[in-house]
């Protein structure tokens, strides 16, 4: 069955009036990683997110968010964004014919999330401000208009966002040793973690996996406690200073028996070459931070052998093709006849 209503209706708190709206997100592909996973120790899969229809995880949330928003009447949605939810709220709203604001801090949004919110039209406004301001104007906007809020702090989108987790138990046929991911605002760690939580209370599993959050240095409040007035990092879907779901996440790592651990910008992106030449796999820098954190934790020595991990690729890497353009070398040029490519091939 496609789309995550549907497939997983009697897990999701969906009734009647509920309208069953779908892009047929979700059922993205559980690729293993050999290559990497050899390095590492440990039998590696990537459940590759990008493969959703706005290429990013958070339609999983959004599709019931929506439908939520439609049934309780809401005139529109509205959501703060460093990209991927605006992205996704515009389709969905688009597919449903609902009005659609999205606001985004000036200048840290990728190119290709801002396309997307512009060609599914969406009313996009630059705020003049990072993420959490832009969020607190969100807020402060939907209580005047009537707007249904989407971001993460909407219980529904969280809800959605659980079927991650019963896809990867349902494909593996069981629940693997640990789930990696990147940790912005910390709602898909948390949801991720009750999708398992849910399916093993109801016997569908026999375990939860240690859920282990991967920050960006210059980003990282759940790591070092303290929050981020002025978070950077390239990897900008996890730009986030002051997480939403922060007291939540932590709880579900501790009791998961997971952590959160941060890297560099710099290891990072050696994750996102890595994973695209030696496993063909491109994701978006943010999805990369888990990869780059299992490097981590084997060096430390952190990184139980033959454990089963899943790494969680949360979103394409087509949609921020700066992030790779500015460190790689373009393309040398040849003229039209054999002899002169044979040159800049040899
Ligand atoms: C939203 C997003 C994240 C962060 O998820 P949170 O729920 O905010 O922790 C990570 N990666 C990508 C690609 C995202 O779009």
């Amino acid at each position: 069955m496609r789309g995550i209503l549907k497939r997983y209706r009697d897990l999701l708190p969906l009734n009647s009036d509920t309208p069953m709206i779908s892009l047929q997100e979700g059922q993205t592909p559980l690729i293993p990683l050999d290559s990497i996973g050899k390095d590492l120790g440990v039998r590696l899969f990537a459940k590759y997110e990008g493969a959703n229809p706005t290429g990013s995880f958070k339609d999983r949330g959004m599709v019931l968010a929506v439908a939520k928003a439609m049934e309780a009447g809401a005139k529109g949605v509205i959501c703060a964004s460093t990209g991927n939810t605006s992205a996704s709220a515009a389709a969905y709203a688009a597919r449903s014919g609902l009005s659609c604001i999205v606001l985004l801090p000036k200048g840290k949004v990728a190119m290709g999330k801002l396309a997307q919110a512009m060609i599914y039209g969406a009313k996009a406004v630059s705020v003049r401000g990072n993420f959490d301001e832009a969020l607190q104007l969100a807020l402060k906007a939907a209580e005047e208009s009537g707007y249904a809020v989407v971001n993460s702090i909407n219980r529904f989108r969280l809800w959605g966002q659980r079927s991650v987790a019963w896809e990867i138990c349902d494909e593996l046929g069981h629940a693997p040793d640990r789930v990696i991911l990147p940790v912005g605002n910390a709602g898909n760690i948390t949801a991720s973690w009750a999708g398992f939580v849910q399916y093993a209370r109801l016997g569908k599993s026999a375990h939860i996996p240690a859920m282990t959050g991967v920050q960006a240095e210059g980003a990282s409040p759940l790591v070092t406690g303290k929050p981020f007035p002025e978070p950077e990092t390239v990897a900008t879907a996890i730009r986030i200073g002051r997480p939403v779901s922060g007291r939540r996440a932590s709880w579900a790592a501790k009791m998961s028996g997971g952590e959160f651990l941060s890297v560099s910008d710099g290891e990072i992106l050696e994750a996102q070459k890595m994973l695209a030449r030696r496993e063909g796999v491109f994701a978006e820098p943010a999805s990369c931070a888990g990869i780059a954190g299992l490097y981590r934790m084997a060096a430390d020595g952190r990184l139980p052998k033959n454990n089963e991990v899943v790494a969680i690729l949360t979103g394409n890497g087509l949609k921020d093709p700066d992030a790779v353009l500015s460190g790689l070398q373009l393309p040398v040029e040849t003229d039209a006849d054999p002899e002169s490519l044979r040159k800049v091939l040899s």
